[in-house]
């Protein structure tokens, strides 16, 4: 717990900048905390494979086979010997095998023998040259070929190479087992489970897999301006849209988003809010950490025994983010499973929406992905070539709105125009946030510069 950091947002107004942690020392401090969560592992569940996008393998994934399970010719074509076809003589027709065929004997000298994508290669051949590549004798190529593949059977025709060359030996074979042997690892343990791994999975033969339970995720919307999104505003109130939004990217780190209702801007309202809040494995609370007098957030956590790692960051949007924990009220036989995940970890998010989703992304959703399971925790970068000069103000880590294009040979990035960190319209026409560092007050067009991606 860093007490020297500790910010006094309840005794006096806001800390000077440079004595709160900047972006990477507050991004250390939530990386040493995520590294001790994901050491717990947290309970695991069997769901059906088509159920099982977006969660995490909580067992490895192994290969029930070798895959594959026979030398597979990757093309239509006719598997040879390769240096016989590399002398560029005309070589006898001696098979046919197509995909689901075995074939009928190995390949004798001085033949080639028909096979179509996803085929056995006969033993005896060691390269499949493509169908394209040769020159066939028999003028009615096609109705022998396709006599050929129904019955398997020999024919006279004879192939050549055209226009002649070297046959590598291997060529458009994968060998049995080169993708993986029986047994082998293909996943670990933490594998965050997409399309890609739902294939593999169904490839091994695996209709339900073993996925970690996912961590409950409290989100909690503060302010006495904020009405649930079904109701219509009167003059001075905004729809809750942050509990939405939030609940969306709780879902994408691969926790299970809680929505409590909105607490008011009153003590006992937010202390009602985090007793029945503090069964979750994390809390993500909107709103009411700034210095103004109706930020009533802080000093309700204190009231509820919360230990704070720091309370603000060198960061716009975003400098009053509070990251603590609090004692967690165990309820179920899952979470006394988990007994020693304790704590209720606590993120105290700027009300602005921007301000939430940036911080989310930098600093909540590696806790979430960790008390997940996930194997990768941290917010993912990448580097983009910025289109037009941006002056900013030193001081502050910076992370701005901003759209990237991929259509060219380097993804390129410009600022989108916005009214601040309030501006929904301008974060739904941005897909990433420039990062613009602490020591910098201005960004050149042309130059290589850092996004964080949303
Ligand atoms: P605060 O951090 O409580 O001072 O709020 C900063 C700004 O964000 C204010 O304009 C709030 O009305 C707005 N805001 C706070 N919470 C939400 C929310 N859940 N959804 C949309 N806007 C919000
Ligand atoms: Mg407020």
């Amino acid at each position: 717990m860093s007490s020297a950091r500790r910010s006094s947002k309840l005794s006096s107004p806001e800390l000077p900048s440079p004595l709160l942690p900047s972006f990477d020392e507050a991004s250390a401090l939530v990386a040493a905390c995520a590294t001790k969560l994901a050491r717990i592992r947290p309970a695991v569940e069997r769901v059906p494979l088509r159920q099982a996008l977006g969660r995490v393998l909580a067992e490895p994934l192994r290969a029930d086979i070798d895959q594959p399970p026979f030398p597979r010719s990757t093309r239509d074509g006719f598997a040879c010997r390769a240096a016989e076809a590399s002398t560029h003589r005309p070589l006898t027709l001696a098979g046919s095998t197509r995909a689901g065929q075995t074939p009928s004997g190995s390949l004798p000298r001085g033949t080639v023998w028909e096979i179509m994508t996803g085929a056995p290669v006969p033993t005896g051949a060691d390269a499949v040259i493509m169908l394209e590549h040769v020159e066939e004798s028999d003028t009615n190529v096609k109705e022998s070929r396709a006599h050929a593949a129904e019955t398997g059977s020999a024919s006279a025709r004879t192939i050549r190479l055209l226009p002649p060359r070297t046959v590598r030996k291997g060529e458009n074979i994968v060998a049995r087992a080169a993708q993986a042997r029986e047994g082998e690892e293909l996943l670990p343990i933490g594998s965050s489970i997409a399309s890609a791994q739902i294939a593999l999975a169904a490839s091994c033969g695996s209709t339900e897999l073993n996925v970690f339970v996912k961590p409950r995720v409290a989100i909690l919307s503060t302010g006495d301006e904020l009405v649930p999104i079904h109701s219509i505003p009167g003059p001075s109130q905004i729809r809750n849209s942050s509990s939405a939004m939030l609940a969306a990217l709780v879902s994408a780190a691969g926790g299970d988003p809680w929505i409590l209702p909105i607490a008011r801007d009153t003590a006992k309202s937010l202390s009602a809010a985090l007793a029945r809040a503090a069964v979750a494995d994390l809390l993500l609370i909107t709103g009411g950490v700034s210095a103004g007098k109706f930020d009533l957030v802080e000093p309700a956590l204190i009231r509820a025994g919360a230990r704070f790692h720091f309370t603000g960051v060198r960061i716009q949007p975003g400098k009053p983010l509070v990251f603590g924990e609090m004692s967690r009220i165990v309820t179920t036989k899952i979470q006394k499973q988990n007994s020693a995940k304790r704590c209720c970890c606590i993120f105290g998010l700027p009300g602005n929406p921007v301000s939430s989703a940036v911080t989310f992304l930098l600093f909540a959703a590696p806790v979430v992905a960790a008390l997940a399971g996930r194997s990768a925790h941290g917010p993912r970068f990448a580097l983009a070539r910025l289109t037009e000069d941006v002056k900013t103000k030193t001081g502050l880590t910076r992370f701005l709105p901003a759209a990237c294009t991929f259509s060219g040979p380097t993804p390129e990035v410009a600022l989108v125009p916005w009214q601040g960190s309030g501006d929904l319209a301008a974060m739904a026409r941005a897909n990433c946030f420039l990062v613009v560092p602490e020591d910098a007050d201005r960004l050149h067009a042309g130059s290589t510069v850092r996004i964080l991606l949303s």
